[in-house]
């Protein structure tokens, strides 16, 4: 599934946009800055595949990539960012909102996690987006390589406990790190079982 380069498919900026749902999808969420990016180029192997969120435009999309005809990614654009404008705001949360509930062809999300920070208020309404459209997600938190062992045993059972509420989570939570590359084949592997053959 990685062995060839992902392509860049599209950019949704309104759900009319969508690519037609045929092929299976996994998608990726998170706060603004938790390191998505980084993480959907390290798992491509190409630096420079998803922008990071200092590049305007594209981060406010939703971005479609290829993996080999066989699986395709979706970039979701980052929540909780208060700087934007109000309207750019409420534009993006409806686009998100509208894919989660609707896209037939989605097998999972990872929703991202800051391990410094485990799960925040901003990232419940995505969880019960999730729950209410029975969409199977799953935690990845990101940025271990900042902590210490102990520290992330901590964050993990916290996050843990935080899932635990929620019927549509997975309770295994992923751990990774763009940085030292910890957790990349892992979740490679559970993209992989989503794949076409
Ligand atoms: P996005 O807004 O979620 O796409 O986040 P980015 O991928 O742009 O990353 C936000 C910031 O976190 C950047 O300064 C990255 O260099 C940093 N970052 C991302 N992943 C890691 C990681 O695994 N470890 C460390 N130490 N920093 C990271």
């Amino acid at each position: 599934l990685f062995s060839r380069p992902a392509a860049f498919l599209r950019g949704a900026r309104v759900i009319g946009d969508l690519p037609p749902p045929d092929l299976p999808e996994v998608a990726f969420a998170g706060r603004s800055n938790v390191g998505k990016s980084s993480l959907i180029n390290a798992l491509a192997g190409q630096g420079d595949l998803a922008r990071t969120s200092n590049t305007p435009g594209r981060t406010r999309e939703l971005n479609f990539f290829d993996l080999d005809g066989r699986l395709r990614v979706v970039d979701m654009p980052g929540y909780g960012y208060a700087k934007a404008p109000k309207a750019e705001i409420a534009r993006w949360t409806k686009l998100i909102f509208q894919f989660l509930r609707g896209r037939v062809e989605l097998r999972r999300v990872y929703v991202l996690i800051d391990a410094r920070h485990g799960v925040k208020a901003n990232d419940e309404p995505i969880f019960k987006t999730l729950d209410e459209a029975a969409v199977s997600y799953q935690a990845v938190l990101t940025k271990v390589d900042k902590l210490k062992q102990a520290e992330v045993a901590k964050v993990v059972e916290s996050v843990g406990k935080a899932l635990a509420k929620h019927p549509a989570a997975h309770p295994h939570v992923i751990l990774t790190s763009s940085q030292t590359g910890q957790g990349i084949e892992e979740l490679r592997a559970e993209m992989a079982a989503f794949a076409l053959a």
